[in-house]
């Protein structure tokens, strides 16, 4: 019999949640599992998983949408940007969840989103609500709402014990990015 879907939460200031996501996307794809990722607010920022997604295509399909960080560093977008990129974001994630063709998707960076109030928690609890039985889905960001953990069936917590960034180090290209 096959096992209904999990609902899985990786949160916390630790470093590894978004990692964590692509991890299970790696090991899934060993079995021909079908897995899209939508990644919230990163869209205008390059990762090196933009471009080793596509050697795991048809399997892997990876969609970036955002402007990238919102309020800090180089943001030159008003949040109003932000606000309408995050609503095209969840439209395209309540279309690949609704379209039956995945075996697990990838809402990378969502519980930020929500947190910066440009998408309502209410719209996450009903993608999760509205999410096909058999689906895993996956939500990743520090930050995340009481709500959502509740509904989740795993959730894990990344905790910082020790991180380069406090000795001034900088984000490290194939580890951070
Ligand atoms: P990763 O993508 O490395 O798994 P993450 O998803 O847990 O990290 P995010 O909150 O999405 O973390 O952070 C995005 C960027 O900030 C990444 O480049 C990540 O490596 C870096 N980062 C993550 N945690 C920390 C931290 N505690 N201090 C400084 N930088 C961090
Ligand atoms: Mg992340």
């Amino acid at each position: 019999m096959e096992k209904d879907g999990l609902t899985i939460v990786y949160t916390g200031k630790g470093k590894g949640k978004t990692t964590a996501a692509l991890g299970i996307a790696l090991r899934a794809t060993g079995y021909k599992k079908k897995i899209c990722m939508i990644q919230f607010i990163k869209g205008s920022w390059h990762y090196g998983e933009m471009d080793s997604s596509k050697r795991l295509e048809p399997e892997f399909e990876m969609v970036a949408i955002g402007k990238g960080f919102v309020g800090i560093i180089d943001d030159k977008s008003p949040k109003i940007d932000h606000q309408e990129v995050a609503k095209e974001a969840i439209k395209i994630s309540n279309e690949k969840i609704q379209s039956g063709k995945y075996d697990i998707v990838i809402l990378d960076e969502i519980n930020y989103a929500v947190n910066l109030n440009l998408i309502s928690l209410d719209d996450v609890l009903e993608l999760i609500k509205s999410k096909p039985q058999k689906m895993d889905l996956i939500l990743t960001g520090n930050y995340a709402k009481d709500e959502v953990i509740e509904v989740a069936d795993l959730v894990t917590e990344m905790r910082e014990i020790k991180h380069p960034f406090q000795r001034g180090i900088k984000a490290k290209e194939g580890i951070d990015f």
